[in-house]
């Protein structure tokens, strides 16, 4: 599903997002869809523009030990009625959205890689 380009978005004009940009504390938390251990779905608001973004996060459990592989995903939504849609689908779905922030930690990497659009 394709959304509007957050244009007036720091987060979309910077070239170069890093780990600081996308902490949570820079979002005013509006709605708590998920909340587990290994998945998380909320609904957040930019403290800067008041941009919209659902956002999820997932880890993978494994079983072989070592990191498990997690990511974030920040998918920039009209409104909040647009992020419940959003807060049903399943993990494959949710990647089909742009565009979308990505922040991967795959499990042979030693931190989560930089955060990026997917668009
Ligand atoms: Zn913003």
């Amino acid at each position: 599903m394709q959304h509007l380009e957050p244009k007036q978005c720091h987060l979309w004009r910077k070239e170069d997002l890093n780990n600081s940009d996308l902490r949570l504390n820079n979002f005013e938390e509006l709605t708590v869809f998920t909340n587990s251990s290994h998945l998380t779905r909320k609904l957040l608001k930019c403290k800067d523009c008041g941009q919209l973004y659902f956002y999820e996060f997932y880890e993978e459990i494994d079983f072989i030990g070592g990191n498990d592989p997690q990511y974030q995903t920040f998918i920039p939504v009209e409104t909040e009625e647009k992020a419940k849609e959003i807060s049903k689908e399943d993990l494959l779905e949710i990647h089909n959205h742009s565009p979308r922030i990505l922040i991967d930690f795959p499990e042979e990497a030693e931190k989560p890689l930089l955060p990026r659009w997917v668009r």
